[in-house]
């Protein structure tokens, strides 16, 4: 996928303000545009990443079929109906089969997805899929808790409000032990 033209945001973002009744051309919003532009080329950098080049074989062997956990795993992303940020903590298990991935990688496997307009649901799917993809997993289960501003600033302001989602795939979704061996080793 092509680089956002941050010049041609840049301008939408210009006329944003003053539609809002703001003066762009003050003082503290005089370079605001260009900083937004390159704040959301950040943010949305996920779609220009692909699994292959994240992961980029950091794959080790490993003996046998135990249960590799990493939690707390922190996530920022936007939700795609008010592209305002949502933000918790991703839990991912899995079984290996002998290939295990780099800590980091998870971590990245997480950002590639989080780095776009989402939903939270959605992106808890395309988390646990990627894991299972690139290590052919027995099962792969994958927690997200987050909160979402664009409930806890604007409509109902709830502002203790998390949303749990969860993703179970292979022996997780069939194996209601191995499903509860995954949930009390992340501590639920
Ligand atoms: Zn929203």
């Amino acid at each position: 996928m092509k680089q956002p033209n941050e010049k041609k945001i840049a301008a939408l973002v210009s006329k944003l303000l003053e539609e809002l009744g703001e003066d762009p051309s003050r003082e503290g919003l005089r370079r605001t545009p260009e900083r937004v532009a390159k704040s959301l080329a950040f943010l949305t950098r996920g779609y220009r990443q692909n699994l292959k080049a994240v992961v980029n074989g950091a794959k080790f062997g490993s003996g046998t079929n135990h249960m590799v956990i990493l939690k707390d795993i922190e996530v920022y992303s936007l939700c795609e109906h008010h592209m305002l940020p949502f933000f918790g903590k991703c839990a991912i298990g899995y079984i290996s089969t002998g290939k295990v991935l780099g800590v980091s990688k998870l971590a990245r496997i997480v950002d590639m997805f989080a780095r776009r307009l989402q939903i939270q649901e959605r992106m808890t799917e395309e988390i646990a899929e990627a894991v299972m993809s690139e290590t052919n997993a027995e099962g792969v289960g994958v927690v997200i808790e987050a909160r979402h501003l664009c409930m806890m600033m604007r409509g109902v302001e709830k502002q203790n409000s998390e949303m749990t989602t969860s993703a179970v795939l292979g022996s997780f979704r069939t194996d209601e032990k191995v499903r509860q061996e995954f949930l009390s080793l992340i501590g639920r």
